[in-house]
């Protein structure tokens, strides 16, 4: 039993970790500085954004990982990428302009997708709190039924959670390759034998929302929040 139980652990912290340490691994590789590219990853931004169309969007850049910000009209990129001239750079930074023009083209997928993750913190902690308390409640008050419900509400609100993530992903693969890839391609931003590696730099930006969100899921640190309402 012991070893089943380690095992078990094992898949999870697995389940957990890989799609995150596979999305790192994959920008790192990637990240490999290229001289011999004209530009760096903002300069590639803010041209894209001015060719479609999009000069009030603004290019910034950040240290809470890349992203589109939609109230404040902002694509903003880690220093790497934003500073770097490297095929992760180029890559991630057209991959973000696409939620700009998802964005001001006032699609459907991306507009239900941000209204969603406005609740996303909310859910988040009502959902942690239920399932933290659902066994303190029990010790102090011995009603399974009460105790079942909370677990059963704890667990209703994680699935909802999930539904949030099911809904970003179509977002996230239509800014990689329904419109990112085709205008690196299109425009020759990348030259043939780099696009290959920027196809995986698209795919990995597209699977860091999902990556992000299952890491955390196992983060104790995570839990001791709930106590802060
Ligand atoms: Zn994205």
């Amino acid at each position: 039993m012991p070893i089943l139980a380690a095992l078990l652990v094992v898949i999870l912290l697995g389940v957990a970790f890989a799609p995150q340490w596979w999305v790192h691994r994959v920008l790192r590789r990637h990240g490999v500085e290229r001289p011999d590219f004209p530009g760096t990853g903002a300069e590639l931004a803010r041209h894209l954004l001015d060719q479609a169309g999009l000069t009030e969007v603004k290019v910034e850049p950040t240290e809470h990982g890349d992203h589109y910000d939609p109230d404040a009209q902002a694509v903003r990129l880690m220093p790497q990428h934003h500073e770097g001239r490297s095929v992760a750079a180029v890559a991630v930074a057209a991959h973000e302009v696409s939620h700009a023009v998802q964005h001001a083209r006032g699609e459907a997928a991306f507009a239900l997708r941000w209204r969603l993750a406005r609740h996303l913190g909310w859910i988040d902690r009502v959902a942690s709190a239920m399932l933290v308390l659902a066994p303190v409640v029990f010790i102090f008050i011995k009603i399974p039924l009460l105790f079942a419900l909370q677990m059963a509400a704890g667990l209703l609100l994680f699935a909802s959670e999930i539904v949030i993530h099911l809904v970003t992903l179509p977002v996230e693969f239509d800014a990689s390759f329904s419109k990112a890839l085709p205008v690196l391609a299109r425009g020759r931003y990348l030259g043939a034998s780099d696009l290959p590696a920027a196809r995986s730099v698209l795919r990995a930006a597209a699977w860091t929302y999902v990556a992000a969100a299952l890491a955390t899921l196992l983060n104790v640190a995570r839990w001791f929040r709930v106590f802060r309402f």
